[in-house]
């Protein structure tokens, strides 16, 4: 049996796990990361790519973000079509500065474990978390199974990291929280494609076909999006198809989308979920293993750094002042951003997803929303300081 000590034991390396090790260790607490899944397959998986302006700067304070500026794109505004008319929200503008950069969750993850295992930091692949026990008392520890053998972590908190799938949540006691979802009927057809983004920023698209994205990665790789059926199936969308519809979805007078190889193709259902309550003793949760949101307003990996900010705020007021006050308000202080990006997240999805039939009452109200921003600033900086990430000083 492999015993290990350390501070905090985390549950994860995804990019909340990651994020907090690296936080934890700039303030001298040591902690020791599990992953179940290799490390190829977790540098390798496709998901978000826009990082707010609170998450880029963080990675710049925490000495991590040297790729992500070299390589990452800072956007200033974006677009918004509706039915075929295009309009801009310039984010610096609205907001006193403040902007996106579109950045692969897959690089985030890559740069983040890359520093952390040069640093000589403890993180086992393959090595699937089994239980959480003991965090009703002061010696919390982690059982897992690591090359055929158990192991077991000693620990004085856990952070189960370990997104919607983990074992964080199924750990809380039953009785300790409520839980609020909303499954939407349709889904998003995601793919990857080798050519250069047809626009220098994101396209959100209402039409009556649905709603369609235009997204990029890199100055030669674009990301698209589709809404299609919910349980639509990814054969029955050839790549013809594909950009057959995204040109139709996506067109304005004047602009038209280039086309090229397909090289991921895949299928995201949309819904939203969170626990009100994200702690019990000192089992901590953060990010996906306490809430998921549509990825229309671009919140998941945002808001996961931010819980970890929460979290990294209350290990250091134990360690540093011997105080358990700023982790018994780790939930509340999480909570406000996670409800505010429920929202928006909401927001996003119903104004520019097709939800009921063209010309009907709900689309009205759809085109009325779109209306108003057109002529009120106040209105496209609400959207705008949303879109960015409001800083946490707005949030005490
Ligand atoms: C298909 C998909 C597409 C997405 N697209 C977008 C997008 O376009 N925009 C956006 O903002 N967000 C998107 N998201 C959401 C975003 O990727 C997540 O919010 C983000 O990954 C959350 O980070 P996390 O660290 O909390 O969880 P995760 O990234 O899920 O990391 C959790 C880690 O824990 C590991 N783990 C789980 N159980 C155990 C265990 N028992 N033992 C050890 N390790 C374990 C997992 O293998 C994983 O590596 C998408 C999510 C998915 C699933």
């Amino acid at each position: 049996m492999k015993t290990i000590k350390t501070q905090v034991g985390i549950i994860g390396a995804g990019p909340a796990g990651l994020t907090l090790a690296h936080w934890l260790k700039k303030h001298g607490i040591e902690s020791v990361i599990l992953e179940h899944r290799s490390r190829e397959y977790v540098q390798a998986r496709v998901r978000a790519g826009l990082l707010e302006q609170n998450t880029v700067d963080i990675y710049k304070y925490l000495g991590l973000a040297d790729r992500l500026l070299r390589e990452g794109q800072e956007h200033h505004g974006v677009y918004f079509n509706f039915d075929g008319q295009r309009i801009r929200i310039p984010f610096g503008e609205l907001t006193g500065g403040r902007n996106i950069t579109i950045y692969g969750q897959q690089e985030v993850v890559k740069d983040l474990t890359d520093a952390w295992l040069a640093g000589g930091g403890a993180l086992y692949f393959e090595a699937p978390a089994l239980s959480i026990e003991g965090f009703d008392t002061a010696h919390p520890i982690i059982q897992f199974e690591y090359e055929g053998e158990p192991g077991v972590i000693e620990c004085d908190f856990v952070a189960a990291c370990d997104g919607f799938h983990g074992i964080g949540r199924k750990s809380l006691p039953k009785n300790s929280f409520q839980e609020y979802s909303i499954t939407y009927p349709f889904g998003w057809l995601g793919i990857l494609a080798q050519v250069a983004p047809s626009s220098e920023e994101l396209v959100y698209a209402y039409h009556e076909n649905g709603f369609a994205l235009h997204s990029l990665r890199s100055s030669k790789v674009s990301r698209l999006y589709l809404q299609v059926e919910d349980g639509e199936q990814v054969e029955n969308w050839p790549d013809e198809r594909i950009w057959e519809e995204l040109s139709v979805r996506l067109g304005t007078e004047g602009w038209s989308l280039q086309s090229g190889p397909i090289f991921e193709k895949s299928i995201t259902p949309m819904r939203s979920y969170m626990i009100d309550n994200m702690q019990s003793e000192r089992l901590f949760l953060t990010g996906d293993a306490a809430h998921i949101v549509p990825p229309t307003g671009g919140k998941g990996l945002n808001l996961a750094v931010a819980d970890v900010k929460h979290l990294v705020d209350g290990l250091v007021d134990f360690y540093q002042n011997n105080s358990m006050r700023g982790l018994e308000d780790y939930t509340k202080n999480a909570l406000k951003r996670i409800w505010r990006a429920q929202d928006f997240s909401n927001f996003m999805t119903t104004l520019f997803h097709k939800q009921a039939e063209h010309g009907s009452y709900t689309y009205r109200l759809q085109k009325a929303k779109f209306d108003y921003i057109r002529c009120s600033k106040a209105y496209a900086t609400t959207i705008a300081e949303n879109y960015v990430g409001l800083p946490f000083e707005a949030f005490i």
